[in-house]
């Protein structure tokens, strides 16, 4: 806030008029997901289960990952989270997954595509999930991250329903996904797009590299475009469609992306308050406003100003 006060915010998304958006935390390990809970987040939308795995020589055991994923999810029982499968390769390598060195890592055997040649390593890690599911008493839904196409959306959603866990989701990260929501959509639960991954991929620019961070910036109109895709599929389909990258956490952009037909936002424990205050000073046509004048706007700096006009 200008004054430098606590934001106001009554700890429920909604807009002004009562439509609901759920502010929601990411975490990756046992403090984050304090400080999310502390802060008046929802739930949790991304749970980024590397963690457990980033200094491990060998692969965790399945106790120890239910250990390690309960003390994670403790803070949030009876309330909906959102746990992602493990995502190796490209800018999270693992050492106990000893990856052959490709050419390009960022298109190669990452995310979902390590578990089509190692399933037995995702069905150990999701009877962890389903086990720290009871402990913890969480409401857990498990999604994938780099998913490309329909078909192994219904691969992996078949994994995770065998091993006896209720909803299973995709992340969409690769344009064909966005492309292709309609489709994504029918073969699994729900779906939450990661912005990072989506804008590195649909401008073919390096999220870690400063000198192509422009073409990063959320407000694109391009990356706008490929969210309004998956929004319209997700009012077609009657299934949520959240959004966990770093896009959420932009006070102005969560109105768009309301306006979009995106039903969660997932962000920074740091976040949550200023984007749960800002959904509730506008009404969902207020979104809907926003959302086309920042589509149609030619620049990212267009589309910040064009939202914030309209
Ligand atoms: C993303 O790509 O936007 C995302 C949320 O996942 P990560 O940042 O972990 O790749
Ligand atoms: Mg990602």
């Amino acid at each position: 806030a200008a004054s430098g006060g606590p934001i106001e915010w009554d700890g429920t998304g909604r807009t002004s008029d009562g439509h609901r958006v759920k502010v929601l935390g990411n975490v990756g390990a046992p403090a984050d997901a304090h400080a999310a809970a502390d802060t008046g987040a929802e739930g949790v939308g991304l749970f980024r289960t590397e963690f457990c795995y980033l200094d491990a020589a060998d692969e965790p055991t399945i106790a120890e990952q239910r250990k390690a994923y309960t003390a994670v999810l403790e803070p949030f029982r009876g309330k909906p989270v959102i746990v992602r499968t493990l995502d190796a390769g490209a800018d999270k390598p693992l050492a106990f997954l000893a990856q052959e060195t490709e050419p390009n890592p960022a298109l190669g055997v990452r995310g979902v595509r390590v578990a089509f040649d190692r399933p037995d390593l995702l069905d150990r890690q999701l009877e962890a999930i389903a086990g720290a599911a009871a402990d913890s008493g969480a409401d857990v839904s498990v999604m994938a991250p780099m998913v490309a196409t329909a078909e192994e959306a219904g691969w992996f959603a078949e994994r995770v329903r065998a091993a006896g866990i209720a909803r299973a989701g995709v992340m969409i990260e690769v344009p064909a996904a966005a492309l292709t929501a309609r489709e994504v959509l029918d073969a699994v639960d729900f779906v939450s797009i990661g912005t990072n991954d989506l804008a590195q991929y649909t401008f073919a620019a390096d999220r870690q590299l400063g000198a192509v961070a422009t073409l990063n910036d959320p407000w694109q109109p391009g990356l706008l475009r490929l969210i309004g895709l998956v929004g319209d599929a997700a009012r077609e389909t009657g299934k949520p469609a959240g959004v966990c990258g770093e896009a959420a956490a932009d006070p102005l952009l969560a109105k768009v992306l309301a306006g979009l037909g995106i039903t969660s936002l997932s962000m920074n424990a740091a976040s949550v308050r200023a984007v749960g205050a800002s959904l509730a000073t506008a009404t969902l046509a207020d979104c809907e406003r926003a959302a086309r004048a920042a589509l149609a706007a030619p620049t990212a700096a267009q589309a910040r100003v064009a939202a914030r006009e309209a």
